[in-house]
């Protein structure tokens, strides 16, 4: 397996296995983390680190799972604030009554979000993936976070683009301000998509030049890391604030979970972001 690095750094506590990205951490006191599928309780193609109750997983396993998690990090476990994703592109600000949303079990999530943001310490916002693009938002001038989960539809909605609006109409944050981490996701190396998402992106999207790249035989690939980069750019993020990890759940499926490289039968890795309270 290659080396994981750049953008990344790997962390390990108790066996479970994280990465954060520096240049979001060092701002300031927050935490931006994606997880492995190591150090967990789960089995089969769930091994171990799966995070999500909705794939089929025992609950008991997943709520041990986060716990190591959460301990593992260091973040509270009352602070946590889960979405119920559906590949969408609305985005919601949470605060203190939302704690704990999701936590201990899917039906209390946050309904229909895939992109959260709050200014306020002590939450966590937490969102599940295995191939889709986790982007982490911090500003540490306004002292706000975003988080928000991009598949094809997600990215073709432009969420990324909707998670820096909201940081900005509803909290005032400056584009100038904001850090932005893309992390471990499916790449353009494995990410083969049919004529539906081509013509959906063509439709949609003006310039689609540099999205799609030729992959074995007569297929296209979609580059999700590119799409999303420019979706943040175009909205105003300086181009040296956004960082990439870079990083293909497919290629590293010993490391990540991955719905296309499990054939469906994946587990859920989590990406976290929030400001610890005293921090
Ligand atoms: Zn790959």
């Amino acid at each position: 397996m290659e080396a994981l690095a750049g953008a990344l750094r790997r962390r390990e506590r108790n066996g479970v296995v994280w990465y954060d990205f520096p240049a979001l951490t060092a701002a300031g006191a927050v935490i931006a983390s994606v997880a492995s599928r190591h150090g967990g309780v789960s089995e089969g193609s769930f091994a171990s680190l799966n995070l999500s109750y909705a794939v089929g997983d025992e609950a008991g396993r997943v709520r041990e799972n986060r716990h190591r998690l959460a301990e593992a990090v260091g973040f509270a476990e009352d602070g946590i604030v889960c979405a119920a994703q559906v590949h969408g592109h609305r985005v919601v600000y949470v605060d203190r009554q939302s704690a704990g949303a999701g936590y201990v079990g899917h039906e209390t999530a946050i309904r229909d979000a895939d992109g959260l943001i709050t200014d306020q310490p002590g939450l966590t916002l937490w969102l599940g993936f295995a191939d889709c693009v986790p982007v982490l938002a911090y500003d540490p001038r306004r002292r706000a976070v975003g988080i928000a989960h991009a598949g094809w539809r997600g990215t073709l909605a432009g969420i990324a683009r909707e998670l820096v609006v909201s940081l900005q109409t509803r909290l005032g944050c400056r584009v100038a301000d904001l850090l932005v981490g893309v992390g471990p996701s499916i790449g353009p190396c494995c990410y083969a998509v049919g004529p539906d998402v081509i013509g959906a992106f063509q439709a949609t999207w003006r310039d689609v030049d540099g999205l799609f790249a030729p992959g074995p035989g007569d297929t296209l690939h979609l580059d999700l890391w590119e799409a999303n980069r420019r979706l943040l750019i175009g909205a105003g993020v300086p181009a040296e604030n956004v960082l990439i990890a870079r990083q293909c759940t497919a290629c590293h499926v010993n490391e990540f979970f991955s719905h296309r490289a499990q054939h469906g039968r994946a587990g859920r890795i989590a990406a976290v972001i929030g400001m610890p309270e005293g921090g």
